[in-house]
């Protein structure tokens, strides 16, 4: 991932990253109390902001955290933020804590303020020979709690994970939970079998990826079936194409799974058509 921005925002102001403080009494700090997104920006504009404010919604109102904005002002900040970082292709995280406290307690004070705090980065397109080659993951059992649904800061799992699946030289954990194919690590997963694609449904072992939702579309408006079920672990070894799908890596085939070639160990060609719709759906969207 590249820097940081020079300007990010804290507490409804724009200011130097590099001079951004936060109290260690914060929350989020102490308890990973609160939550956060990850929007793309194409051109200067952020991608599906609607579908990124409802997920946050959900999140606040899941952990009784109040939301400071309405999005019309949530929309001019992270408008502001980007404009202040020069615009064109970024990465933009918002985090939501409940706020800071004088002490330490599992149980919040009620009425609290939260924390907000946003940055952006460049985003690094992934290289032609990156597309050709395909990523590698691996399949590890879902350590996760049962409220993947809610995109909380809490991310030690993920985080050991990642680490599990970089130790056995892949780049993403495929996470199966008692045999069914649950996500990656961090991002939402597609198989495709005999010509038909599948992705598992919305739940709570599930984070609802905006992504998920693109590609989707995508595949409808290519005129291709879109099965959304649950999928057994035993299937993605016999699928001819996996992608994982996330805001900042988009739509990415896996050729290498669990060490071995999936597939012809090459990107499937239904991947290519999709990515390339993806593209086009971008580029429409940011003009
Ligand atoms: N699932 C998990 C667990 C994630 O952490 C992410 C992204 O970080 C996704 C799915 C993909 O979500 P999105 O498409 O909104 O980036």
């Amino acid at each position: 991932m590249a820097d940081a921005l020079s300007t990010c925002l804290l507490d409804g102001a724009l200011l130097p990253t590099s001079s951004a403080r936060i109290s260690p009494f914060d929350r989020g700090f102490l308890f990973g109390d609160g939550i956060y997104e990850v929007v793309p920006c194409y051109g200067g504009r952020p991608f599906r902001l609607p579908a990124h404010f409802d997920r946050l919604e959900a999140g606040l109102d899941a952990l009784g955290i109040h939301n400071p904005y309405p999005r019309a002002r949530w929309a001019e900040l992270i408008q502001a933020l980007i404009t202040a970082n020069g615009g064109g292709d970024m990465g933009l995280y918002l985090e939501i804590t409940r706020g800071t406290e004088q002490g330490r307690d599992f149980l919040p004070q009620p009425g609290m303020n939260p924390t907000i705090f946003g940055f952006c980065w460049r985003l690094e397109v992934a290289r032609p020979e990156q597309l050709e080659r395909g990523i590698s993951v691996v399949t590890l059992e879902d350590i996760r709690w049962l409220r993947c649904d809610i995109k909380s800061i809490a991310l030690l799992a993920p985080v050991m994970l990642r680490m599990e699946a970089k130790r056995r030289g892949a780049d993403e954990a495929i996470l199966v939970r008692q045999g069914r194919l649950a996500e990656g690590s961090s991002s939402a997963v597609f198989v495709v079998n005999d010509g038909r694609i599948a992705t598992a449904p919305a739940s709570n072992e599930r984070l609802p990826s905006i992504t998920r939702l693109v590609v989707g579309e995508v595949i409808v408006a290519l005129g291709l079936p879109l099965e959304v079920r649950e999928i057994h672990h035993d299937e993605i070894y016999t699928s001819d194409e996996i992608w994982i799908a996330s805001a900042t890596r988009e739509v990415m085939p896996v050729t290498l799974l669990d060490g071995r070639a999936l597939g012809t160990g090459k990107p499937g060609p239904i991947w290519r058509r999709v990515f390339d719709e993806y593209q086009a759906f971008k580029k429409r969207e940011a003009a």
